[in-house]
């Protein structure tokens, strides 16, 4: 059966490009890029040539990326490094729609006596900027909020929450695991010191991510060992990870403008499909400031994972809004913070497309989703017959 894959949020195929990229560096070219030898040196050049295209991609200077093993990685070492390296600070402000990666970070510094102040979003999923400037204070080591979310797809606008912290004086840190790729980037720009990517979301390998650190900015390194990435993150480094990092950054720098572009016209004639051929269904989150591959539906009176596997029958793979992975089947903490109805977030799907959806894809899911419903809301207690 073929696979219609809109799950893209979730991890992306690695392009044909970055697989023939590293072929190489697992058999044959496989030194150790700190050995002295020519064998090594030559796979220390192509780290360097990697390091080179992600500052590219990001538009700050090479030596201010860190390789760090994904975007979890970077995540930890932003928030528990300036801490460590502000030790007379013990306050941090973040939102409450945050990945994981960050708000569990966040709660369990809470447990260890730091104060903690999760911003809240409205029903758009937005921030209200006032809330933001009220808690800046002296004692308030680092904000660390989202670029993009990775359910909703909800763009923050990042370069002004960057300035309203950066002009107290404190360290900011944005997760753009979703965003880089999908919404230009330019560090040279902005205010923002630390920024967290991952691999996998842009078609580079699993297993490898980055840090980008602003020259200048205190972080204290959360892997000790030898002296790889300049003593700011031990350990041998992932070489064909990070060679394929390097090509993926390259190829979205390259195809920028035109596949987002595809991406998005793709993303909204699904969602318009869905939408005009399903009735009880609402769009999740500020459509104004969105990812252009991302589109969160929620489908009134069903349940999130019965449409997923119905959907998964045709070979339709998409991911659900409730936390089924924990075996409670409570809605999303992100819709939960959006205050979006109870009857409503149990029927969340996400779809998160990339440039290898096509336009076949997109009319052979809107073909299959309308009787999927219909049949679902047929089963559903939460109808009166
Ligand atoms: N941050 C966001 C917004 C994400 O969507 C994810 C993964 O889904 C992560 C962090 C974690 O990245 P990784 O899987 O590379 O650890």
């Amino acid at each position: 059966m073929k696979v219609v894959y809109f799950d893209n949020n979730a991890t992306t195929k690695v392009a044909d490009e970055v697989l023939e990229e590293i072929k190489p560096y697992f058999c044959d070219l496989y030194g150790n890029p700190s050995s002295m030898h020519t064998f090594g040196g030559q796979v220390g050049i192509k780290i360097r040539e990697a390091r080179e295209k992600t500052a590219a991609l990001l538009g700050c200077d090479p030596s201010e990326i860190i390789f760090t093993g994904c975007g979890t990685e970077s995540d930890n070492t932003a928030i528990k490094g300036t801490l460590t390296a502000h030790p007379n600070k013990r306050k941090v402000i973040t939102t409450r729609v945050e990945h994981p990666a960050v708000l569990s970070v966040c709660r369990d510094l809470e447990s260890q006596g730091y104060t903690v102040v999760e911003l809240a979003v409205d029903k758009k999923g937005r921030l209200d900027l006032s809330e933001l400037g009220s808690n800046l204070d002296d004692n308030t080591a680092i904000v660390t909020i989202m670029f993009a979310n990775n359910e909703t797809g909800v763009v923050f606008p990042v370069e002004k929450i960057a300035e309203m912290v950066k002009s107290k004086g404190i360290v900011f840190h944005t997760d753009a695991v979703q965003a880089v790729g999908k919404i230009p980037i330019n560090l040279s720009k902005s205010n923002i010191d630390l920024l967290s990517l991952s691999g996998h979301k842009l078609h580079a390998p699993k297993g490898v991510g980055i840090l980008y650190v602003r020259k200048g900015t205190r972080l204290a390194p959360f892997m000790l060992g030898g002296h790889q990435e300049g003593g700011r993150r031990a350990g041998t480094e992932n070489v064909p990870g990070i060679i394929g990092l390097g090509k993926a950054c390259e190829l979205a720098m390259h195809n920028f403008d035109q596949e987002n572009k595809k991406v998005k016209s793709l993303r909204d004639k699904l969602e318009k499909g869905i939408l005009a051929k399903c009735s009880d269904c609402m769009v999740n989150g500020d459509t104004e400031s969105r990812l252009p591959n991302t589109s969160n539906i929620s489908f009134e009176f069903i349940e999130g994972e019965s449409i997923l596997l119905m959907l998964d029958r045709f070979g339709i793979c998409a991911s659900s809004g409730s936390a089924c992975t924990s075996g409670s089947l409570e809605p999303s903490h992100v819709l939960r913070a959006m205050g979006v109805p109870f009857t409503a977030a149990h029927g969340s799907i996400r779809f998160s497309l990339s440039r290898y959806n096509t336009e076949e894809e997109v009319n052979y899911t809107v073909e299959k989703i309308p009787p999927i419903i219909a049949r679902l809301r047929e089963l559903s207690p939460f109808i009166k017959k």
